[in-house]
C-alpha cells in the first residue's frame, strides 16, 4: 500500500465511502460498485459574480433573489473565499480544466487554446470510470475531445437560437442550431444527455452557461422582472477615498462617462448629453437590470437540473457543484468587467450539495483557487490526482475536515496589459487578513500596448472589505508589506509563476519591489 493509498483510504472513510472501493482494481468496475459512486454535476455559469448570489449576502440579495443557487448553500456548503488565479474567461477556464496554473498550462490570456492531451480532468474521469459530457460555453478553441460527449458553444456562442457543436461529425464542422435561449437550450441538451445515458457508470456533467456574460440577453419571460426597481448602488460607484495608486488612476472601464473611450453608459446607450451623475445613475441601473435578468434565468435553468436529479432518485447521489470561471465588477470602484484583482473579480462563488458528506447550512473560509478544482472533482470520484497537477483537493475541507497545512494565502496574475477594458497587467497575493497587488504594467509579448505606471495596493481585508484604501505606503503597514512579499515571491516560485522568459517585466519587477 503506498501512502496515496492509505491517504484516500482515510478521506474516503470520513466521507462515508467504502473504503473496499479502493482495493479493487482500477479497470473492469462491476457494476455495483458504479452504483455507489457518487454523479459529480458541476454547474459554471461565466462571469458570475459571488454577490450577485443571494446565499451571499450583499446588497443585491433582496432585489435578485436566486432561490435555487440557494437550496445548495442551504442543504450543502458555501465557500466565502474561493478566488480564481487569473480573471478572465479563457485562462480560467484551463486552470480549472488542468489543475494548474497558467505558465503551467500554457494558456495566459483570451488567445489560448487546450489541446485534447491536456484537458487532463475529463480524461481522468473517464479513466476512474465515469461516464463524461461538456454541455454550453467551453471557450478553450479545440475540440473537447476528452469527453466521452460534448455539445458546445463555438467561441463565446449566441445568447439566441445558438449553434452548438455536437459530437458526432468531425469538428469544427458538427454545428447544430437550436432555438430558444442559450441558458434554456443547454439545460435542455444538458437533461437530454442525463436521460440517455450509459446508466451503468456514474456521470461526470460539466454544464456550462454562456449567462451572464456581456452582451446581456436575456429570455423575454425575464423583460419585466426589476423594471420598477430602484438597485442598490455600491458606495465605492461614488466615492473611493483613497482607494487605487498612481497605476490604477483613471484605469479600466467605467460606469461613469469617466473612461470617454469604453464605459456603461455608452454600451448602454444613455444620453450622453446627462450630467454626470444622472448618467452614471442611468448606466448602472441599465447594467445591473439586465444582467440580473440572466442570473434570473441562470438560476431557474439550475432549479430544472436540480428538478430532474429529484425525479431520477440520485440526487442525494451527485455531488453538486455550483460556481462561475470568475467574479465581475458590478459598479464597485465605477468598474465593470473582471480582470481585475479586486474582490468582487477575483472571488467567484462555489456551493456543492452531496448530504453523505456535507453539512446542510454549512460555511467555509478556507482559501480556495481554481487549479484546486481538478484535483477536488478527481478525489471525490475515488481517484489519484497526478504529479504535473499544482492544485489541491478540497475535499476535505467539504467535509469539515480541513487538513491543519491547508495553505493561508493564494497567488493572482492577470497578463493582458490594457487589452479591451484598459487595464494595466498586475499579479498579488491575497491571505485572509491582506491583499497586496504590484501592477507591473507591462505587455509580455514585446509588441503588445505601451508600458503604464506601475505601482504596489495594498488593501485590510479584514477592516475594510471594499477595498477604499490602499495603505501600501503607510508605515504602519511596512511589516505586513515586507512579510507579504516575501510569501509573493514563494508562490511564484512554487507554482512556477516567476518571469525569467519576459525580462522586460522582470526588469520592472527588480526596479520597484522595494518601492
Ligand atoms: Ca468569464
Amino acid at each position: 500500500m503506498d501512502a496515496n493509498f492509505l491517504t484516500r483510504r482515510r478521506f474516503l472513510k470520513t466521507i462515508g465511502l467504502s473504503v473496499a472501493l479502493l482495493a479493487r482494481p482500477r479497470i473492469g468496475f462491476g457494476a455495483s460498485r458504479d452504483r455507489r459512486r457518487p454523479n459529480i454535476l458541476y454547474i459554471m455559469s461565466d462571469d458570475h459574480a459571488a454577490h450577485a448570489i443571494s446565499a451571499y449576502g450583499s446588497r443585491l440579495a433582496k432585489v435578485a433573489p436566486t432561490p435555487n443557487i440557494d437550496r445548495l448553500a442551504k442543504e450543502g456548503i458555501l465557500l466565502e473565499n474561493v478566488f480564481c488565479t487569473n480573471s478572465i474567461c479563457t485562462p480560467s477556464r484551463a486552470t480549472i480544466l488542468t489543475g494548474q496554473y497558467s505558465q503551467t498550462n500554457g494558456v495566459l490570456d483570451l488567445g489560448g487554446h487546450l489541446d485534447p492531451e491536456n484537458q487532463h480532468l475529463p480524461r481522468l474521469m473517464k479513466q476512474a470510470g465515469y461516464t463524461t459530457a461538456m454541455i454550453g460555453k467551453w471557450h478553450l478553441k479545440k475540440e473537447p475531445a476528452a469527453f466521452e460527449y460534448y455539445c458546445v458553444l463555438p467561441g463565446q456562442g449566441k445568447y439566441f437560437n445558438p449553434v452548438l457543436r455536437k459530437k458526432g461529425k468531425p469538428w469544427p464542422k458538427n454545428e447544430v442550431k437550436y432555438t430558444g435561449h442559450s441558458s434554456d437550450v443547454i439545460t435542455d441538451r444538458s437533461l437530454e444527455w442525463l436521460k440517455g445515458r450509459d446508466k451503468t457508470r456514474p456521470f461526470f456533467l460539466m454544464h456550462h452557461f454562456k449567462a451572464p456574460h456581456d452582451m446581456f440577453e436575456n429570455a423575454p419571460r425575464f423583460d419585466s422582472f426589476l423594471e420598477d426597481v430602484d438597485v442598490p448602488e455600491p458606495e465605492s460607484l461614488w466615492r473611493q477615498p483613497t482607494y487605487g495608486s498612481e497605476a490604477t488612476k483613471g484605469m479600466g472601464t467605467s460606469i461613469s462617462p469617466r473612461n470617454h473611450r469604453r464605459n456603461m453608459g455608452k454600451h448602454m446607450k444613455v444620453d450622453p448629453s446627462l450630467p454626470y451623475k444622472e448618467y452614471t445613475h442611468q448606466a448602472y441601473q441599465r447594467y445591473l437590470k439586465r444582467y440580473l435578468r440572466c442570473v434570473k434565468g441562470v438560476d431557474e435553468n439550475v432549479g430544472r437540473l436540480l428538478e430532474y436529479l429529484e425525479q431520477e432518485g440520485i440526487f442525494d447521489n451527485t455531488i453538486i457543484m455550483y460556481t462561475s470561471d470568475q467574479g465581475m465588477m458590478l459598479g464597485e470602484h465605477d468598474y465593470i468587467d473582471k480582470r481585475w484583482m479586486y474582490e468582487e473579480s477575483l472571488r467567484m462563488p462555489f456551493l456543492v450539495r452531496y448530504p453523505k458528506m456535507i453539512k446542510a447550512g454549512g460555511r467555509s473560509d478556507e482559501i480556495i483557487n481554481t487549479p484546486d478544482c481538478a484535483p477536488t472533482s478527481l478525489e471525490l470520484a475515488g481517484a489519484r490526482t497526478p504529479d504535473y497537477m499544482q492544485g489541491r483537493s478540497f475535499a476535505p475541507v467539504l467535509a469539515g475536515k480541513t487538513p491543519p497545512d491547508w495553505p493561508k494565502s493564494t497567488y493572482y496574475r492577470y497578463w493582458m496589459h490594457m487589452a479591451h477594458h484598459d487595464n494595466p497587467a498586475h499579479f498579488g497575493v491575497r491571505t485572509r487578513h491582506f491583499k497586496l497587488i504590484f501592477f507591473y504594467a507591462r505587455n509580455y509579448k514585446p509588441r503588445g500596448p505601451k508600458p503604464t505606471q506601475p505601482g504596489w495596493e495594498l488593501y485590510d481585508m479584514k477592516n475594510d472589505p471594499h477595498e477604499m484604501n490602499n495603505i501600501y505606503s503607510d508605515p504602519k503597514y511596512a511589516k505586513v508589506v515586507k512579510e507579504l512579499k516575501v510569501e509573493l515571491l514563494r508562490l511564484r516560485k512554487k507554482y512556477k509563476e516567476t518571469d525569467e522568459n519576459y525580462p522586460n517585466i522582470q526588469k520592472v519587477i527588480d526596479e520597484y519591489w522595494d518601492k
